[in-house]
């Protein structure tokens, strides 16, 4: 398998041109164009990888799993789903306009900007830096990867060309769906996305949810069945922001994209896979590593339609 899924990877390297390297959040226009890394890990235990898949990159909006999750263990389903809803917006991932009407929780998703930030609020902690420490402890429990932290760099840079962010915050404070300061929610948010992962991270984290909650080969739930359940079907509608449509057509699986280049892909029941190639369509979403996942699929009839 590891020949094929390079031989895959190769002939999806010339994607990478047909895209360009985020640059609203300027330490993320340093990313080399050109990479495309894959790893995958079956629901056996069996890991393949290619490509640049030992290179760091950080989560950004992938993160947002990992918050959803977070916030139902410490809230449970219904607590999260009054403050969150599951349709999706159809709108890009930092949309103001989710809605022509008064913004209400039925608007937000988690997967999408407004709905993640709101997220950071039910995280429980006695201040936001707990709170955010919760949130990177989680990440390396799915990982099973103690070492992971935040990339300085780009939290900072975040932190300082945040004004889109601030501006949805706000607005989340103006319909009275955010008690909280600010700066202080943001934070954490920030933080979160800055988290810095490779391939094998995201592989990881994908089986898990892949198999509902269970590392491969385990019997011990990291996370609670329903839990893994309600973020795969959140990802199926609005993983890939407003290529999800697309996305589960072409690749037909649960997925979360980042505009660091990451996309996280659960195969239920059969593998999770991580892939980093940060050239973005107008989406957000990595143009190459879309590709190598609809070659993916294909080859391991993944698809769940
Ligand atoms: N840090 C990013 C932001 O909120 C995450 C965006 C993304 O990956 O979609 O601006």
């Amino acid at each position: 398998m590891e020949t094929q899924l390079d031989l895959l990877t190769k002939e999806c390297v010339s994607y990478t041109k047909n895209g360009n390297v985020a640059d609203y959040i300027p330490e993320l226009s340093k990313a080399d164009p050109g990479m495309l890394g894959a790893y995958m890990i079956a629901e056996d235990g069996s890991e393949f990888f290619s490509g640049d898949y030992m290179q760091p990159f950080t989560i950004q909006s992938i993160v947002k799993t990992i918050l959803l999750l977070q916030a139902l263990i410490d809230n449970g389903v219904e607590a999260v789903s009054e403050k969150v809803g599951m349709e999706a917006t159809g709108k890009p991932f930092d949309a103001i306009n989710v809605t022509e009407q008064k913004l209400d929780s039925r608007h937000l998703n988690p997967m999408v900007n407004m709905g993640a930030i709101l997220m950071c609020t039910l995280i429980a902690g006695n201040t936001y830096e707990e709170r955010f420490s919760r949130v990177l402890e989680l990440t390396r429990i799915l990982s099973g990867n103690p070492t992971i932290d935040i990339e300085r760099k780009v939290y900072l840079s975040e932190k300082t060309y945040g004004s889109k962010n601030r501006a949805l915050a706000y607005l989340l404070k103006a319909n009275g769906m955010l008690a909280d300061d600010v700066e202080e929610v943001l934070d954490c948010y920030f933080q979160a996305c800055s988290i810095s992962v490779t391939c094998k991270d995201l592989a990881n984290i994908g089986v898990v949810l892949a198999n509902r909650g269970r590392r491969p080969g385990g019997d011990e739930f990291i996370v609670p069945e329903e839990y893994a359940r309600y973020v795969n079907a959140t990802l199926i509608t609005c993983g890939m922001y407003d290529g999800s449509g697309e996305f589960a057509l072409r690749v037909g699986v649960p997925a979360k994209s980042g505009v660091g280049g990451g996309i996280m892909a659960i195969a239920p029941a059969r593998m999770g896979i991580g892939i980093f190639s940060p050239a973005l369509d107008e989406k957000g979403n990595s143009v190459a590593g879309i590709q190598l996942l609809e070659k993916i699929s294909r080859q391991f009839k993944l698809s769940i339609f």
